[in-house]
């Protein structure tokens, strides 16, 4: 695929991502949301428009009167985005439009996690994908969303706990094995940033995703930007402390949120206290059932995720938490408590902080990977 993507600059991202999220909108819309002059937004324009980025849609003016209105549209099948989610069991991987609309999706379940097994299954996975006529020539870029600490500027995956991985060079390796351009990004950063544009953050210029499952994530944005933090660690909610002394958690330290209310830390306790080595599926069943001992760690846990939601309200002030992941199954067991907890210790006017949940299922995680692809084509240059 050649490469005439638009040089952009900080107007054209601007107005790009306006008319991506919101449009198909006329310049004088584009010029209202941005704050842009009407010069401004026909001159930061003009190279989407060549590039064929964006199209000029006709349309009549309403009133009948005075010259046909022309929006601006994106012109979504300009170009497709790979995006794969990785987890130790499987790797998910979604092509997107431009606009961030699935248009296939494959899974491969994995028998080995380690990086010699994941990237040769990875590329097989794309070739699977790419080999559908027409499709090739329009993917050049791929993100890959993976838990954990990960270096995004060097394509690093630093750690990652969960699939047991330390200093793992996975872009590299995965741009030799596909020839794509590769983006790996913190999986819950790059659902944020698909929610930000596409989902339940569309228009909040602060809110925080925060999702509950093997691990607790969370994803901040605050005034329109997605937080990264110096050190490239911000928004860590599972590893804020709420227990002193607390049970020892898997990054080491103790009594963080994940120590209590992470799905592995649920299921020890459920095993202790019931003395048996009951399944996770046993645990939600019994306590479902009334069984008080077992109601009561979920309750614990919902009320650890409490007092670190009310944490995150009181020092950012969102305007919405979405709490989302594979966690939310048991969310009947957990969410009385949890919305006790958050509403006993949120600050004041923090308190507003709306909490929604929504339910995402793993093709939603590796669309999140695609919308980094897609977020990287405004500073491509
Ligand atoms: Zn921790």
């Amino acid at each position: 695929m050649p490469d005439n993507s638009p040089q952009s600059t900080p107007a054209g991202a601007l107005v790009f991502t306006t008319v991506l999220t919101r449009g198909p909108l006329s310049r004088v819309e584009i010029g209202e949301l941005t704050g842009l002059s009407s010069a401004t937004v026909t001159k930061a324009t003009r190279p989407f428009l060549d590039s064929g980025y964006l199209v000029e849609e006709r349309a009549e003016d309403p009133s009948g009167r005075g010259r046909p209105r022309s929006p601006l549209a994106i012109r979504a099948d300009r170009e497709f985005f790979l995006g794969v989610k990785v987890t130790a069991a499987e790797l998910i991987a979604v092509v997107t439009d431009l606009r961030a609309g699935v248009r296939a999706s494959a899974r491969r379940p994995l028998a080995d996690c380690t990086p010699e097994a994941v990237v040769p299954a990875l590329a097989e996975l794309v070739e699977e994908l790419l080999a559908e006529p027409g499709r090739r020539r329009r993917v050049r870029t791929m993100g890959v969303a993976v838990s954990g600490d990960i270096d995004r500027a060097a394509g690093v995956v630093r750690s990652s706990p969960f699939l047991g991985w330390t200093e793992v060079d996975l872009g590299a390796r995965l741009a030799a094995a596909t020839g794509l351009a590769v983006l790996v990004e913190n999986d819950v950063k790059a659902l944020t940033a698909a929610e930000r544009w596409f989902g339940s953050g569309l228009g909040a210029s602060s809110f925080a995703l925060v999702t509950l499952g093997t691990g607790v994530g969370c994803g901040l944005v605050v005034n329109g930007a997605l937080v990264a933090g110096a050190h490239g660690v911000a928004g860590e909610l599972g590893h804020v402390p709420v227990v002193a002394d607390g049970p020892r958690c898997p990054c080491g330290r103790t009594g963080c949120v994940e120590a209590v209310a992470a799905e592995r830390a649920i299921l020890a306790r459920c095993r202790e206290v019931s003395g048996t080595g009951l399944t996770m599926a046993e645990a939600v069943a019994a306590a479902r059932a009334g069984d008080e001992p077992l109601r009561a760690v979920f309750a614990d846990a919902g009320h650890a995720i409490g007092l670190g939601l009310a944490a995150l309200a009181n020092l950012v002030g969102p305007e919405r938490i979405v709490v989302s992941g594979e966690g939310l199954a048991a969310y009947d067991l957990i969410g009385e408590r949890l919305r006790e907890t958050f509403a006993a210790h949120a600050f004041g006017a923090a308190a507003r902080c709306a909490l929604e949940l929504r339910p995402l299922s793993f093709e939603d995680w590796a669309r999140g990977a695609a919308v980094v692809g897609i977020e990287a084509l405004l500073s491509r240059a």
